[in-house]
């Protein structure tokens, strides 16, 4: 299928897996979305309801559709269900919080463990982390500062890299290809550094270690291409926007330093958009995955693939959207052959709470108008019922 002939509004593909009464509660959820004091206290609601016994009602709610499970083997219903469809799983350990020596050992051990699970299962394409989840988040901010680092933190930090490098090595030697998520930009410089050290190790015969860009940062479109350029190994990278904008320009407008996002949404697009088309002019030595519910910035991936004469099948170009958000952009890509793999998270309901929070921030955004997931399921919903 040509990629003008894919259609983003087929929903009837897009929402194939959902009952109607799966259906019926994500309408519930989404329009439960659109009041703003519910997603505003709806994490402290929701921490009150677990602690208080009722954690089958969050469970069944929003962790059910944004999440596969709390432990691994609690996915494989989602694992299977996405992949009838076409559609691989990125297994996400969606917990946050605790920053110490022993949750982060337990994290790495979890991760691999992830690995594992995705080790020969064409299911689970890829693996994914974040550093901030095995290293403490100060000590990677005063590394890059460069400021000089005291005994016990040289030692922490022999840890993290220890953590980091079993990693990837375990991803490497299960020949399963892992994305080290990108953070805040204060913190991104020792990830990058990691990263990089693990690509040269790794990445000898294709990408196996994937490192994330951030184009709503105004300088990652060069970084990129220095990076392409400066590098003989294989190289892969997961291209997203970004996730922390607030965050970015709020700590910029405090320090009084130039803002590290782009002037405009525009700027954002245009450089997503021509990290895409650097990343396809390496393809030799590029492998791509498109980290975005955007529906033209995925258009213009299908259209290059097919200047390029790369077929929607090759390894190396794949589109990623996360469990329960743009099923209309995964599966009707999935549907016409295009490699396409969903963001699982999983974790105890407690734990994943801060993630899914912010899944309800994400969709609440247009305030007053109907969101565009909403918009999606009634369309579906109204679809089947005139049968
Ligand atoms: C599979 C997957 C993996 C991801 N991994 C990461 C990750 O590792 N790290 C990370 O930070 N994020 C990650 N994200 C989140 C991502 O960065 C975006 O926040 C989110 O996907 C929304 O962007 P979009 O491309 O989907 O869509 P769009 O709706 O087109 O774009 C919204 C995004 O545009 C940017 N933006 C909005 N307004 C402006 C403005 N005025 N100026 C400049 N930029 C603006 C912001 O980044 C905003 O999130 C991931 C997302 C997915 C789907």
């Amino acid at each position: 299928m040509q990629a003008t002939q894919v259609s983003f509004s087929n929903t009837e593909i897009a929402f194939k897996r959902f009952s109607n009464s799966d259906l019926r509660k994500a309408e519930w959820l989404f329009r439960s979305f659109n009041y703003p004091w519910l997603v505003r206290n709806g994490p402290s609601m929701a921490s009150f309801a677990v602690s208080l016994g009722m954690k089958s009602l969050i469970k069944n709610t929003i962790f059910h559709h944004f999440c596969g499970g709390e432990h691994i083997g609690a996915c494989s219903e989602t694992i299977d269900q996405l992949y009838q469809f076409g559609v691989g799983t990125i297994l996400d350990y969606s917990v946050e919080g605790e920053e110490e020596e022993s949750v982060f050992e337990e994290t790495c051990r979890e991760i691999i463990r992830t690995i594992e699970r995705a080790a020969g299962n064409e299911k689970i394409p890829f693996s994914v982390f974040k550093t901030t989840g095995i290293a403490r988040f100060a000590l990677l901010e005063k590394i890059q500062t460069g400021a000089a680092l005291s005994a016990d933190e040289q030692s922490e930090w022999e840890a993290v890299r220890s953590r980091f490098s079993r990693i990837c090595r375990s991803a490497s030697e299960h020949k399963v290809r892992i994305f080290v998520d990108a953070e805040e930009s204060w913190i991104q410089d020792p990830i990058d550094q990691l990263t990089m050290e693990m690509m040269h190790l790794f990445n000898r015969e294709r990408a196996i270690v994937y490192n994330t860009i951030q184009l709503y940062r105004h300088d990652r479109l060069e970084f990129l291409k220095k990076t392409i350029s400066g590098t003989p190994c294989y190289l892969g990278f997961k291209l997203v926007r970004g996730a922390y904008m607030e965050k970015e320009r709020a700590r910029a407008g405090q320090m009084g330093y130039r803002d590290p996002i782009q002037p405009d949404k525009a700027a954002a697009d245009r450089d997503y958009n021509e990290a895409l088309k650097t990343c396809l002019e390496h393809i030799d030595r590029v492998s791509v995955c498109a980290g975005t519910h955007n529906e033209d910035s995925s258009r213009y991936l299908m259209q290059l693939m097919e200047e390029h004469h790369i077929s929607p099948q090759d390894e190396r170009v794949y589109f990623s959207q996360l469990l329960g958000m743009s099923d209309h952009i995964s599966f009707n890509l999935a549907n016409a052959g295009y490699r396409v793999a969903k963001y699982v998270p999983y974790g105890p309901v407690k734990a994943v709470l801060p993630y899914l929070g912010r899944r309800a921030q994400e969709n609440s955004a247009m305030a007053g108008q109907m969101g565009r997931e909403l918009a999606m399921i009634r369309a579906e919903r109204q679809r089947r019922s005139r049968g």
